[in-house]
């Protein structure tokens, strides 16, 4: 049983868009209760913490830490960080649905919510002999698996437009399986942009200007503003995060295992705060809108979720204090408390 515990903090009042303290009683891996408190309540000489949902990576491939899930996991919970959505193309690439399978298992063994996605591009080209393809069979045995929870990144885009059998069959059985479809399509705008979005594609991560951003997300894609080790969209991007609120959502797609132990989603939260957003609309696309989207089992900060809350000093540096995944404090000042595997 896990145990029972009180946390107080300020909670974002979505209504009034304002912080309150507030009582939030944890037992169960649950949050019972959020109640408002006096602010003098608690120990008024230690100023209290902020208290969010955790942050989501909404689209990383964990090969590119050069890290075993677990311990991706063992060094992103320091920042904050609760949970990703992850393509196990690069491993699948190679080892194909074992590959996949290992992911699952290995991310399992460790307080921290890996949602894994069907790789729709395996090999990446057929000019690539790493040793394994998935076709539309294993594409869709995959996606009745409850544990694979959508389509990942589209990046065939010319078999999408030119309605190639193995692509739409991809595509099918993602839509049969009801679960969502990633978009990888650089450089797509207008009429193409439109049928690309048309064949159920619902996101992409590889916009690099606002004009194609703005294209695609007036077809009703969601955007994931990219920031990784490789790729860097940030700065050409981060002003639609005014306008498209509910559109937004941040991802690192590559992330280097030196630059995750520097930061993650963490860092581009200070970053769009320092420029002027509105932090709920940056709690939005940090942690919000992922889980809304792909329909994940994280909490976000309600009576009856999973305790998945960071504590955080203030919401300018958002360097965090505390990190809980289901009631299970996972990271402190800093330390780790996942154990390596
Ligand atoms: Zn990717």
């Amino acid at each position: 049983m896990k145990e029972e515990f009180t946390i107080h903090g300020l909670c974002p009042d979505w209504n009034k868009k304002i912080f309150q303290p507030a009582q939030i009683i944890v037992s169960e891996g649950l949050i019972q209760s959020i109640t408002p408190i006096n602010s003098t309540a608690g120990n008024s000489a230690t100023p209290l913490p902020y208290v969010l949902p955790g942050f989501i990576d909404s689209h990383v491939h964990i090969e590119s830490s050069m890290l075993v899930p677990s311990e991706f996991a063992r060094l992103a919970v320091v920042h904050g960080t609760v949970a990703t959505i992850s393509d196990p193309h690069e491993i699948a690439n190679v080892c194909g649905l074992q590959g996949v399978e290992y992911m699952i298992q290995n991310g399992a063994q460790v307080p921290f919510k890996f949602f894994f996605g069907a790789p729709s591009c395996v090999p990446a080209t057929p000019f690539e002999s790493s040793g394994s393809a998935l076709g539309p069979e294993e594409v869709a045995l995959l996606l009745q698996d409850h544990r694979i929870r959508y389509l990942s990144e589209m990046m065939n885009y010319p078999g999408v437009l030119n309605k190639d059998p193995e692509v739409m069959a991809k595509l099918a059985a993602a839509q049969k399986s009801g679960k969502p479809i990633d978009g990888h399509a650089p450089g797509l705008f207008g009429d193409l942009a439109y049928r690309y979005a048309n064949a159920g594609i619902s996101t992409d991560h590889e916009c690099f200007t606002v004009e194609e951003a703005t294209g695609k997300l007036q077809y009703g894609m969601k955007i994931l503003i990219r920031e990784g080790s490789a790729a860097k969209n940030f700065e050409a991007l981060i002003g639609l995060l005014q306008e498209y609120p509910d559109q937004i959502m941040f991802c690192s797609d590559d992330k280097h295992p030196d630059s995750l132990v520097a930061g993650h989603i963490n860092q581009l939260c200070a970053r769009a705060v320092q420029k002027g957003h509105e932090v709920f609309n940056v709690i939005k696309a940090a942690c919000i809108n992922p889980a809304l989207h792909y329909s994940l089992d994280v909490g976000l900060l309600r009576v009856g979720d999973p305790a998945d809350l960071i504590l955080l000093k203030d919401l300018h540096s958002f360097d965090v204090m505390r990190t809980y995944v289901n009631g299970i404090l996972v990271a402190e000042e800093g330390e780790s408390k996942i154990m390596h595997y």
